[in-house]
């Protein structure tokens, strides 16, 4: 029983109406301020609840939490406790913010301090990331790609419905929503009887996606069931990787992405709870044929957040582009994390597992430019008259997600970033 999720929960902070962060989410994140270089905090409306403060004055007590666990740069070290000791604090954190309780509240010193208004926070990026894999699970999308670039009679190429696709992705540019994006430049070859010619990428696009984050490291050898792979997830983000897609197709074969896509990729700052999506989970679709053993799962391993991307020019109002859910996915995280160790293949504290593009069965529901202009053939209309096949520069592109239910909305909060000139 995760009494933090509990939807009659009320807290004694105002928290705005539609807020990602009502008392019953609760993510994590990393913030830093004018007089703090980088603390944990948990977000609850429109402020960030500094965890420092907390466990510097009693408030954790009983936790048995090493002492400076959140007085770090990256949120490793308190995700490496493992997921009991992350769901202990977030259970104190919500009996801290609940209206029947006055600990925090009646000490107006207290509570004026380790409550910071998201306004004078900067959000860092919450876990050093030693390792990023990105999969490629969903069907819609899969089927979207194999259509435009190969046959639509045989989009899906025949290992899809057998294993999770994967490539192992770029760790070390992964920034925080906020950062902005230059455009790459790279090989491309627009004349496909001519050489390749270098220049600024023509045709950069976003990826909806969402990741899940790892708290516990395995040893080479080691390898983890479906039954126990959420045990070594602590959460999820939402995820943009992006993509130059003239650079991806001419450079891909035979080994795959490269510098199509290393060159940046997005995550929000707020790594939500898996424990915090416990009441949105639901059934997957249908997998036929059946899975090898390995991949064999039972239960709910899908989870119903709602997901949507927002262009926003440099001059003109934002505007929606793409609506669709996570429920979509044809592999779920269990199996992915079951997969992606099946060979022995050791996994570490941070490391980022994205879903690949989360497309739905809508064209309104594609989760790339790529698809949604269907390889530049249809124009996307932007609020300024301008019209869009792939990203201009002083673009800025926003995904949003949230999962809610008996009005309660569990969100992420923003994962954005601008587009700005060539390199
Ligand atoms: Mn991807």
């Amino acid at each position: 029983m995760i009494y933090a999720n509990n939807p009659k929960l009320k807290s004694w902070m105002d928290v705005p109406k539609g807020s990602d962060f009502p008392i019953q989410n609760l993510p994590f994140g990393i913030f830093k301020t004018r007089y703090l270089s980088a603390a944990a905090g948990v977000a609850i409306g429109d402020y960030v609840l500094d965890l420092v403060y907390l466990h510097e004055h009693g408030y954790l007590d009983g936790l048995d939490l090493p002492a400076g666990i959140f007085n770090q740069r990256f949120l490793n070290g308190f995700f490496a406790l493992g997921k009991n000791k992350v769901r202990e604090v977030r259970e104190r954190v919500s009996e801290l913010l609940r209206n029947d309780n006055d600990e925090l509240r009646s000490n107006a010193g207290a509570s004026e301090i380790a409550l910071i208004p998201m306004t004078e926070v900067q959000m860092l990026k919450p876990v050093r990331v030693p390792n990023y894999t990105d999969f490629y699970s969903s069907e819609e999308h899969a089927t979207n790609v194999g259509s435009m670039f190969r046959d639509p009679k045989n989009a899906l190429l025949p290992n899809w419905k057998y294993l999770p696709v994967g490539y192992h992705g770029r760790a070390s540019s992964i920034v925080v929503s906020g950062t902005p994006i230059q455009r790459p430049r790279g090989q491309i070859r627009p004349h496909p009887e001519e050489p390749p010619v270098f220049c600024p990428t023509h045709k950069l696009d976003f990826e909806l996606e969402v990741a899940f984050i790892t708290c516990r490291d395995t040893v080479l050898g080691q390898t983890i069931h479906t039954a126990e792979a959420e045990d070594y997830i602590v959460g999820f983000t939402l995820f943009n990787d992006w993509s130059a897609r003239d650079i991806q197709q001419w450079e891909y074969a035979p080994l795959g992405p490269f510098l199509g896509k290393n060159f940046g990729s997005t995550m929000s700052p707020w790594v939500v709870t898996l424990d915090a999506l416990e009441p949105f989970r639901v059934h997957g679709p249908k997998q036929n044929p059946h899975v090898l053993p390995y991949l064999a799962f039972e239960g709910k391993k899908n989870f119903d957040i709602i997901l949507e991307v927002q262009i926003q020019p440099a001059d003109a109002a934002e505007v929606v582009v793409c609506r669709t859910n996570f429920k979509y996915m044809y592999w779920n995280i269990n199996q992915q994390l079951a997969h992606h160790t099946v060979n022995g293949c050791n996994i570490e504290v941070g490391d980022v597992y994205a879903s690949g593009t989360v497309s739905g069965p809508s064209p309104g529901s594609y989760g790339s430019l790529l698809e949604l202009s269907w390889n530049g053939e249809k124009a996307l209309h932007m609020t300024d008259g301008s019209t869009r096949t792939f990203l201009a520069d002083g673009d800025t592109v926003t995904i949003r997600g949230f999962a809610e239910k008996n009005n309660i909305r569990i969100g992420f909060g923003d994962c954005s970033g601008k587009i700005l000139p060539p390199i």
